[in-house]
């Protein structure tokens, strides 16, 4: 007997027949003899339905009074759907209670609509967990030092799986979504996209981090900080499917490199179009003008991803960054009406039109010419590159956001990943 771990997407609870599909899941789980702890996304577009309402009675809200209000509205999603399922676990002869974040509590910081988990404490959820309940928690949210909601990023219900997970010393955290693994690049943008039976858990880092929203960021932080078994599989097989079977489907991602496996130089392709780009042209070239600019940029909350300076030519040069999509006309304008004045910049420009695409894989650390052979397959789709950013594991390109599909399936060839399965490594 093992305590296991479910996290269940939005698609995954999005209709009342759905929600029946995951209690039948969980219930084969339950009578096979597993402590079950399951934790549940909002249904599909609720998060989005309730923040939309909120932005048309407070268009322009913002600043800390304004998000601890829209953490109090998103953070229903969640309870509401985490209820329906306990619901339907009863109506399967189940004993089942669900808990909010509060009532666990699931402790976090107070940075609200992007809090970050503290801690957890496992003593309700182990009650009823011994006492033969299966416990639903909801996922996204928790409560800060001062008993307010707070939820936890989009895609935040990863998070609180694994962050569970490892409270609990589950034996395993299985994400259940609407794919049925971990691609090679996102199946919806590139059909030939191949699922990975495993990926090592740096890479995944990366993939997440540059875009590929299968898991959020954090929760891949989370799984590498306390060893959390990870595996993403799918929730569209019939939920009666044989267990053993299900228990070894989908990606499982890995900490030990595998010596044996050959392994492939890129594993994946990311991408992520919520980027816009900023220049501050013709800034005197001296020592600080970086961070003058990007100090600015700080303490106004923005957080800068790739950076590019050109070398300077008569005591001048260009400066360019990107952000993420929500933020632009905020740097625009403090790049124009404060920053660039005070530099004494010649120009600021924008393009919000941008996207970043790259090529994740652990090889890249052991073979040279990786990052030529990504710009010369961009170059023969006459893809025009406007900045770089590299590390040992990847390299990421800034384009046009209209040539972004044609880039990532020119990589996806480029680099083998069309392949079958069994010609590459994974
Ligand atoms: P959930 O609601 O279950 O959390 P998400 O929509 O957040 O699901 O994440 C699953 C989606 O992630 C998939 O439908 C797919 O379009 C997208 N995705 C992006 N990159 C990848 C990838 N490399 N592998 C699999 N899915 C990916
Ligand atoms: N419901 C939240 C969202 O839509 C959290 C999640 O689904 O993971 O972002
Ligand atoms: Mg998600």
């Amino acid at each position: 007997m093992a305590l296991i771990v479910h996290k269940y997407g939005g698609t995954s609870m999005g209709s009342p027949e759905r929600i029946r599909n995951v209690a039948r899941r969980v219930a084969k789980w339950h009578h096979a003899g597993h402590q079950m702890v399951v934790v549940p996304s909002a249904m599909s577009g609720e998060t989005n339905r309730l923040l939309g309402l909120a932005k048309e009675l407070a268009p322009h809200g913002s600043g800390n009074a304004h998000d601890r209000e829209l953490d109090m509205l998103a953070a229903t999603g969640e309870q509401a759907s985490s209820a329906l399922l306990a619901l339907a676990l009863q109506a399967e002869g189940l004993a089942a209670v669900s808990f909010t974040g509060w009532q666990v509590p699931i402790r976090t910081n107070s940075a609200h609509t992007k809090a970050r988990i503290e801690s957890i404490d496992d003593a309700r959820v182990r009650a009823e967990l011994d006492a033969g309940k299966v416990v639903i928690v909801t996922g996204f949210q928790g409560i800060d030092p001062n008993s307010n909601i707070t939820t936890l990023g989009r895609g935040g219900s990863d998070t609180s799986a694994v962050a569970v997970a490892a409270a609990l010393k589950a034996a395993e955290c299985m994400i259940f979504t609407d794919v049925d693994g971990v691609y090679t690049t996102d199946p919806r943008v590139v059909p030939e996209a191949r699922r990975l039976l495993r990926i090592s858990f740096e890479e995944m880092l990366e993939m997440a981090s540059l875009g590929s929203k299968v898991l959020q960021i954090r929760s891949v932080e989370f799984a590498g900080k306390y060893k959390v078994p990870l595996r993403v599989l799918s929730s569209f097989t019939p939920p009666d499917i044989d267990l053993v079977l299900e228990a070894a489907s989908g990606t499982l991602i890995t900490f030990e490199e595998d010596e044996d496996m050959e392994r492939a130089v890129v594993s994946g392709i990311a991408f992520n179009r919520d980027e816009a780009k900023l220049s501050v042209l013709g800034v005197p070239d001296t020592p600080g003008i970086a961070y003058q600019i990007l100090g600015a940029v700080a303490e106004a909350n923005v957080e800068v991803d790739v950076i590019l300076q050109n070398s300077g030519r008569d005591g001048k040069t260009d400066f360019s960054f990107t952000v993420q999509q929500g933020d632009y006309q905020k740097t625009l304008d403090l790049l124009t009406k404060v920053v660039a004045p005070k530099l004494g910049a010649e120009e600021v420009t924008g393009d919000p039109r941008i996207c970043k695409v790259s090529i994740v894989g652990i090889g890249m650390r052991s073979h040279v010419g990786v990052a030529s052979r990504m710009f010369k397959c961009l170059s023969d789709e006459a893809i025009n590159i406007q900045m770089i950013s590299t590390s040992e594991i990847k390299t990421s390109v800034v384009i046009d956001e209209k040539y972004m599909e044609l880039a990532v399936r020119a990589l996806h060839r480029e680099f083998d990943l069309d392949q079958p399965a069994d010609t590459i490594s994974q």
